[in-house]
């Protein structure tokens, strides 16, 4: 009911834009607000929050981790496909590969960020803690294609031989570190997990992922008496299946920042667009921001103070959820967004503000995407180093020699059209 006139706003605004772009013709682009700026109300104390909120020196970030989850195998061929057309010598790993993972491992033991974190051993999850996000039907096809050996779901995705097992570890080990906040043990905790989780929907693998790793600890949190949650999603691809998991309900508020990217086939039937905003008591409580290629530090900082902050007050979850994916950095093979380690700091210095305001501080992060070999190491650094309100960076970025975009002020607009589109059609946003 809603979906036409959105649609329509946004596409016109699209054609509009880029007739501008291309005649030269749009007037001096906006200056986008500093970090500390006070211009937006809702999004003015976050840093300023992080300062006041910086957690005692004794507070560790807990990181969960089992190293079983290296046994996941993708394979190799062109980039991700598998296929090896016969005339290139050398083939790609697959992007979704144990040495992306091993490097934010050793980062995090060995980087300057590791006198701040604690490490945790996760655990396989059992078959029936699946069931709370995942349907019976789609579970055995998992065991039955692990039975069998080995099986490709779909474009990109392969389960091999040491997958199952792996995502078993992946889903248990996010299980753990929920539990950990849940049973009040400690407040931040970081599932640093594979094969990653939030393109797997209720019925079906999609993107690389098998089980949906943040949708069953959320489920495991509203188990456990939370009745708000809020799942922010920043890996550079739209979190569809965590969407779908809770577009029925509003105890769940979903938020994924992404590129424009649409549909990719019928495993990812959704598009991510705005106007997917929820159905039945979920209307409303989905929230979609997909933005422009090349959006980068500013473009990221502006959305998140302008559309996410403002949600997530309105919304006051009893717990955050962050998704996090550094294949949204400026090198990555499977994006085109160009954060830098800046703007993942600020970032993480964001969602830690809004978890100390909403949440008690409480906050569980969970890995994603990432599949720069070296530098979604060093965004993750960047970016746990902003969760933890650390003061000065702790590690230099090595290669974000890059200029942003100088037109940088077409991702501020369209953040100012979903605005837009969120104040016509989403109920509780009506006044942000
Ligand atoms: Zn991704």
């Amino acid at each position: 009911m809603l979906a036409g006139p959105v649609v329509a706003h946004l596409q016109s605004f699209f054609l509009r834009a880029f007739l501008n772009r291309r005649l030269k013709a749009e007037p001096p682009h906006r200056i986008p607000p500093p970090m500390d700026s006070s211009s937006s109300s809702s999004a003015a104390p976050a840093a300023a929050a992080a300062a006041e909120d910086a957690p005692p020196a004794t507070e560790k970030l807990a990181v969960f981790w089992h190293e079983g989850m290296l046994a996941h195998d993708a394979g190799r061929g062109v980039f991700d496909s598998g296929h090896d057309p016969g005339f290139l010598d050398v083939l790609d790993q697959h992007p979704e590969n144990a040495d992306r993972v091993r490097n934010m491992v050793s980062i995090l033991r060995r980087g300057p960020i590791a006198p701040f974190l604690s490490w945790h051993s996760g655990s396989p999850a059992h078959a029936s803690e699946l069931l709370s996000f995942h349907t019976p039907e789609y579970i055995d096809e998992l065991v039955q294609a692990n039975a069998n050996g080995a099986k490709k779901f779909c474009a990109g995705t392969f389960l091999n031989p040491g997958s199952w097992g792996a995502a078993l570890l992946a889903a248990g080990t996010t299980l753990s570190a929920v539990r950990h906040i849940l049973d009040g043990h400690g407040k931040l905790a970081y599932a640093l997990v594979r094969p990653p989780g939030h393109h797997a929907q209720p019925d079906r693998a999609d993107g690389y992922c098998f089980l949906n790793n943040a949708g069953l600890a959320v489920h495991l949190a509203l188990d456990s008496g939370r009745t708000k949650v809020v799942v922010v999603d920043i890996d550079v691809h739209f979190g569809n299946g965590t969407a779908e998991g809770f577009y029925r309900t509003d105890s769940v508020l979903t938020i994924s920042l992404h590129m424009n990217h649409g549909s990719w086939g019928p495993s990812h039937p959704q598009s991510g667009s705005v106007d997917e905003i929820g159905e039945g008591s979920g209307l409303g409580y989905n929230l979609n921001i997909p933005l422009p290629n090349g959006s980068g530090d500013v473009g990221y900082e502006y959305a998140m103070n302008e559309l996410v902050v403002p949600a997530i007050d309105k919304f006051q979850p009893q717990l955050m959820v962050f998704v996090i994916g550094q294949d949204s950095s400026a090198f990555d093979p499977n994006g085109r967004q160009c954060l830098t380690m800046d703007g993942y700091r600020k970032i993480g210095r964001i969602m830690r503000s809004m978890a100390n305001r909403h949440s008690d501080g409480q906050m569980l992060i969970v890995q994603e995407g990432g599949y720069h070999m070296t530098y979604s190491a060093y965004c993750l650094h960047a970016m746990l180093e902003g969760v933890l309100s650390l003061e000065a960076p702790l590690l230099d970025d090595p290669i974000a020699y890059y200029p942003e975009d100088e037109d940088e002020g077409y991702t501020l607009k369209v953040v100012d059209v979903i605005k837009k589109c969120w104040r016509e059609s989403i109920p509780f946003l009506k006044d942000i």
